[in-house]
């Protein structure tokens, strides 16, 4: 067990105190430390008073799991936690990488900071983790991530390091938290970091710790079960971008800001063809599936290198925006990383602007369109790359349209005017990750009842468009074969029941999400067995998935609190208004799929899967857990 470092910015206060085991042994650490933090923060913080993302006393929260303390494979993620500007209730984010291996076997569960900085500082943690060290960041503001970051290192040698880009500087609300090429993209965190004058904090690395007796054994069983998935081997060999094929085939990729779910382009963008300009793995430290590589553009106009150039930037930066361009796609992912943003939102907010001026909303030239733009082969607003170039610049500066931008699509769109909002591909102020929900029904629920908006790495209930059968035979064997249709709602709201308390524990203990809830080549039974010898007493498959539901339910109840009902757990009305024409495909998406030769219309029903979600998790008609005190925020 460890202890949590508590940090005033205001007045450079440090203090620490050992974490509650029941807290441990209730919510795990990581995402559920992350969120029973916040809650207890806020109410000694602000008593009555809703808290909102930029006062300093929003606590901003950095919380590793149990597992990252250890040898266990792939646990390299770390969560971070707090109010969101995009949300303006519960912001949360995780990324992977030696950052929160770093914090947690230096013996710490959590980092909690509170106040803001007069001046811009960041913290050097001493060798103990027991006291840490103040330093002027002026030096550091306005310098690119990789900048802030090879600075840092050049100073303090080896160590993980977590910081802000120029975007934050701004307070862009898509201003991401970076680590490495790593980042915790969603929900605006990054700007919050930047309120608070926290320009990166700096923890010395350190090796693994040895787990209790009998650990190390299952350490070794996991990492050859997770080497040897299929999953992992299709993801060591071609990384995350082999989603892009099969995804385009069943009408799952998000084109044109949502108007279509298939793109012509896609060939342009996939596995074989990003394999072209692959450079070398990148792996996280000590991770059996070793699915992070580098992408080279070796030159011309879009000459970068980047690294982690995967399924959710490609869908966001590539079909999203009409982009087939992928050299042009890799440049804007650079841009993305170098400002420090979200590329997902960065992407999300370019299609609506870009509808916006199809639409006639906006002028094309207010979006940079007016002069055609160079290599621009699909049209004037689509895929041009001097809208997309310019507008990720303007975002990263904060200027002109970017400003509005960067407060998402629909802060941008009730600004905007004109009907906009219905363009806005967002939910709860998030834009959207790259599912389409009139396809994928379970994620279409999952993005929308989502507590801190529309993001594809909450609930994850992949058991039906991987078609895990596998899996699902074990997991929920009453539920099949109905379960595995993806397009039909049938047992959707059961499957996404599953799959976010599940994710919610792989999150806590601090493991990527590849090795687990992805591919299941961790499975419920496999966690029960590490906790157990973890806490020196027999945890079951059954206290496993409570503590998963223990957590979903505490972040309903943190923004339950701040207002939020079933109004909130919704998605655009063009998924309900708007028929998608899909092509039904049957097989493995991993393995290579089949068509069956039929289509279908297809829309998302969201009303009874709801109704049935908040059935399952004994929640009120409202999506309120019941007894909650609920002041309007
Ligand atoms: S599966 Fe990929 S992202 Fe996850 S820990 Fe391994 S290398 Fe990192």
């Amino acid at each position: 067990m460890g202890r949590i470092l508590e940090i005033n910015l205001t007045d450079r206060t440090v203090t620490t105190y050992d974490t509650p085991r029941h807290l441990l042994e209730t919510v795990l650490g990581g995402r559920g430390l992350g969120v029973a933090l916040l809650q207890k923060y806020v109410k000694a913080l602000c008593q009555d008073r809703v808290v909102q993302a930029f006062d300093p006393e929003n606590p901003l929260i950095f919380s590793a799991g149990p597992f990252t303390r250890t040898g266990w494979p792939a646990a390299t993620q770390f969560h971070v936690t707090a109010v969101s500007p995009l949300t303006r209730g519960l912001g949360g984010g995780f990324a992977w990488g030696s950052f929160g291996q770093s914090l947690s076997r230096l013996g710490l569960d959590a980092i909690v900071f509170t106040g803001a900085s007069e001046r811009p500082v960041y913290v050097v943690l001493s060798e103990s983790g027991e006291s840490v060290r103040f330093e002027g960041a002026e030096d550091l503001l306005g310098l690119s991530s990789s900048g802030v970051q090879s600075t840092l290192c050049g100073r303090h040698g080896d160590v993980s390091i977590a910081c802000t880009g120029p975007a934050a500087d701004k307070r862009s609300y898509l201003a991401a938290i970076m680590s490495e090429h790593h980042a915790v993209v969603r929900t605006g965190l990054g700007a919050v970091m930047g309120s608070k004058n926290l320009k990166a904090i700096v923890i010395p690395r350190k090796s693994m710790l040895a787990g209790p007796s009998g650990f190390k054994d299952l350490e070794v069983e996991m990492a050859s079960k997770v080497a040897s998935h299929p999953a992992s081997v299709r993801l060591r060999q071609y990384g995350k971008s082999i989603l892009v094929k099969s995804k385009n085939q069943v009408g799952d990729l998000p084109t044109r800001n949502h108007q279509e779910g298939s793109f012509e382009h896609a060939s342009n963008l996939d596995a074989e063809a990003v394999a072209k300009y692959t450079g070398s793995l990148v792996p996280c430290p000590a991770c059996p599936v070793a699915c992070i590589r580098e992408t080279v553009v070796p030159s011309g106009k879009y000459k970068c290198r980047v690294v982690g150039l995967e399924y959710e930037p490609i869908a966001a930066l590539g079909p999203r925006i009409g982009n087939g361009n992928l050299e042009l796609l890799a440049y804007a992912f650079f841009l993305c990383q170098e400002y420090g943003l979200d590329p997902i939102g960065v992407g999300g907010v370019i299609a609506f602007a870009m509808e916006c001026a199809q639409r006639g909303i906006l002028d094309p030239g207010d979006i940079g369109a007016g002069d055609g733009g160079s290599g621009n082969d699909f049209g004037s607003i689509w895929g041009n790359d001097r809208v997309i170039l310019g507008l990720i610049h303007a975002i990263g500066k904060s200027e002109g349209l970017g400003r509005i931008l960067g407060r998402g699509s629909l802060e941008a769109a009730w600004e905007v005017g004109g009907g906009a909002v219905y363009y806005a591909m967002q939910s709860k102020g998030v834009e959207l990750s790259g599912q389409e929900p009139r396809q994928s029904k379970a994620f279409g629920l999952s993005l929308a009842v989502s507590n801190w908006g529309a993001d594809w790495g909450y609930g994850l209930p992949t058991i039906d468009v991987a078609h895990n059968e596998a899996a699902a035979k074990i997991l929920m064997p009453e539920l099949l074969p109905d379960v595995l249709n993806v397009v039909d709602q049938k047992y959707k709201p059961e499957l996404v029941v599953f799959s976010e308390n599940y994710n919610a524990v792989c999150d806590s203990l601090g493991l990527c999400k590849y090795s687990a809830p992805e591919t299941y080549a961790v499975m419920p039974s496999d966690i029960a067995r590490g906790l157990s010898l973890l806490f020196g007493q027999e945890v079951s498959v059954d206290d496993v998935m409570k503590a998963g539901e223990r957590i979903i339910c505490l972040e309903r109840l943190f923004n339950a609190e701040r207002g939020f009902s079933r109004s909130d757990d919704t998605l655009p009305s063009r998924f309900s208004r708007e028929p998608l024409r899909v092509t039904l495909f049957e097989g493995d998406r991993l393995k290579g799929l089949r068509s069956t030769g039929k289509s279908v219309e297809v829309v998302i029903d969201l009303d009874p899967m709801l109704d049935r979600y908040y059935e399952l998790r004994g929640w009120d008609k409202n999506g309120r857990p019941a007894g909650v005190r609920c002041p309007r925020t």
